[in-house]
């Protein structure tokens, strides 16, 4: 089961969430059959989105990151509600970059790094909140690091993490984004910077254990409180009546033609795949 644990540590300096999206994961990638190197770059947005959105606090309430390096895969966009639950999608999910490191899947190489990653919040009022960043390296980690110092201002470390098996299924998938809290002395700044490095790559723990044991690796010697556990999933919203409205706000000429050649019109949604056909009546009694 995927979960985020969110704890502070007893001194009140350190916050962490951790997310566990073997489950997830996996499902993004049977429903877009992407190569291991787009699952992983799609996986580790996954998991990112899933802690920012779960910190938003307000019913209906959504995040939508968009990702795009100019590198093969093209736009990589992910959407989480309020409670961590994602959904996603990639312009090219056959997308492939060569290995450029033995054993490790070129994710900076796929999602290049002539580009931006930006993040909107929309907390249902008028105006969504955006941030926007240039992207750090296309690995995903180091880009969301930058975005959470630059454009929302908390000193972060962010790592993010995708294992994929030889048949192309995914083994564990994760990551953390521990953040220091206002007026943290520097012994507790160098003690997060040594529990990071000792944790490693997150997959290396996610593969044998579970979000608990990366938690307890992260937050090694800070004494941590549990203040939050949240079941997520690969969640889609997509409806009939969502994408009638969608068709429905085509141009007039556009409209005008479907109705003329009286065929059905077949939608399928980018995050799931599920179909949608609409037949020559329901388009003209609009
Ligand atoms: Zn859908």
């Amino acid at each position: 089961m995927d979960e985020i644990i969110k704890a502070i540590s007893g001194d009140g300096f350190v916050s962490v969430s951790v997310v566990s999206t073997k489950a997830l994961t996996e499902r993004a990638r049977e429903i877009h059959k992407s190569t291991p190197v787009v699952t992983a770059a799609l996986g580790r947005t996954l998991a990112a989105a899933s802690i920012i959105g779960s910190a938003l606090k307000k019913p209906g309430a959504s995040l939508t990151v968009r990702i795009n390096g100019g590198g093969p895969v093209g736009n990589i966009i992910v959407v989480s509600d309020d409670m961590g639950n994602v959904r996603g999608y990639v312009q090219n999910p056959a997308a492939d970059a060569p290995k450029t490191k033995p054993g490790k899947l070129n994710v900076g190489g796929v999602v290049g790094t002539n580009g931006t990653l930006s993040v909107v919040k929309d907390l249902g009022g008028k105006e969504p909140y955006t941030g926007s960043i240039k992207l750090v390296s296309g690995e995903i980690a180091e880009d969301f690091t930058s975005y959470l110092a630059v454009s929302e201002q908390i000193p972060s470390a962010c790592a993010l993490g995708v294992l994929v098996d030889r048949d192309w299924s995914v083994l564990a998938a994760g990551g953390y984004i521990v953040q220091l809290l206002p007026g943290a002395p520097d012994g507790v700044i160098d003690g997060v910077e040594k529990n990071v490095a000792a944790t490693g790559a997150v997959t290396d723990i996610l593969n044998c254990g579970d979000a608990d044991a990366l938690l307890e690796s992260v937050m090694a010697g800070f004494s941590p409180r549990v203040i939050e556990r949240l079941s997520v999933e690969y969640r889609c919203t997509c409806s009939r009546e969502r994408f009638l409205a969608a068709v429905l706000s085509l141009d007039e000429a556009e409209l005008d033609d479907m109705r003329r050649k009286g065929e059905p019109v077949e939608v399928s949604c980018q995050f799931c795949g599920a179909a949608y056909v609409y037949d020559a009546d329901e388009l003209a009694g609009m």
